[in-house]
């Protein structure tokens, strides 16, 4: 089960290949995405790490310490897994719109719409797919290619 906080602080990763459009994602005031760090001995402080598994094959989370959330914030998500198109792993990593289909984001946004709490972080890329004819679950496209491992997820109220 994982979990969402607000934000106290900006937080980022030390990592500099994490683009730049991932770093709004992680400002005071945010609800993010964590799970706990149950990894971690009790001494380090860490608390819970945001959630960014295998983006570029760089495993990484960023560590949050009990000073960087609000501790009246702590909600339940309600997680699913998806497999998404390379034009939706894209848009997802860095936030790339593909040039050639003008109605991407409302494609998806049809599916997963924020107005409702829905948002969409990279997954795991050991549960990617080389090929697959199976819908993109994000956009909708149904051509054929690789489908990447991504998480829809919103706070549960
Ligand atoms: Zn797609």
């Amino acid at each position: 089960m994982s979990k969402s906080v607000v934000l106290t602080t900006d937080v980022t990763t030390p990592e500099q290949w994490v683009s730049s459009v991932h770093k709004p994602r992680f400002l005071k005031g945010r609800r993010v995405r964590v799970v706990e760090a149950d990894n971690m001995p009790e001494e380090t402080g860490i608390v819970y790490w945001i959630d960014e598994p295998e983006v570029n094959e760089h495993p990484y989370g960023i560590a949050l310490y009990k000073e960087d959330f609000d501790p009246q914030s702590v909600r339940e998500t309600e997680d699913h897994d998806l497999l998404v198109c390379v034009d939706c792993i894209m848009y997802i990593a860095n936030g790339d719109l593909p040039e050639d289909r003008p109605d991407f984001e409302e494609e998806c946004a049809s599916r997963w719409p924020l107005a409702s709490g829905w948002h969409i972080n990279c997954g795991d890329e050991e549960k990617d797919e080389e090929f697959s004819w199976q819908d993109c679950d994000c956009c909708g496209s149904a051509l054929g290619g690789s489908r990447h491992h991504a998480i829809a997820w919103k706070t549960v109220k």
